[in-house]
């Protein structure tokens, strides 16, 4: 995967308990002992009340749209196809914490401020499970599926 320069999580020590559930299909973010609020699954420490007993704990997986850009990717130098571009986006789970995230499956006269979105989880044949988000029941365009 290339780098995209847009904060998308890696497995870095800190945050493995988020890439374990990933790959049973979790979404797992932290939670402060002592005031119950969320944080994202890279905080350290919690910003509300000071606490450092951030404890993992499984969010519901509803989030909204908040900002997106899309990454091109570079052309291979072997001439086969160029990876299609990816959407990258920052989502506000309902927990609250905000999440640099991949969008997909979201047509892109569909892509607006506030679209509820769903957590879904990609496992490549090769490499780590990861987070994608994408339209939530109902915000899908009625031709979203075909060809499958
Ligand atoms: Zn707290």
């Amino acid at each position: 995967m290339t780098d995209t320069g847009f904060g998308v999580l890696r497995r870095d020590g800190r945050t493995d308990a988020f890439f374990d559930g990933a790959a049973a299909g979790r979404l797992m973010i932290k939670r402060c002992a002592d005031c119950d609020r969320w944080f994202a699954p890279d905080a350290s420490g919690c910003a509300d009340c000071g606490g450092t007993d951030l404890v993992w704990t499984r969010a519901g997986g509803a989030a909204t749209l908040v900002s997106w850009a899309v990454s091109h990717a570079r052309p291979r130098d072997d001439g086969s196809a160029t990876p299609p571009p990816a959407l990258l986006a920052l989502v506000e789970l309902a927990e609250g914490p905000w999440l640099h995230t991949r969008l997909d499956r979201v047509a892109a006269g569909l892509l607006r401020e506030g679209l509820p979105l769903v957590a879904a989880f990609e496992h490549p044949g090769e490499g780590e499970a990861y987070l994608v988000f994408h339209p939530a029941p109902g915000e899908e365009p009625a031709d979203a599926h075909r060809g499958l």
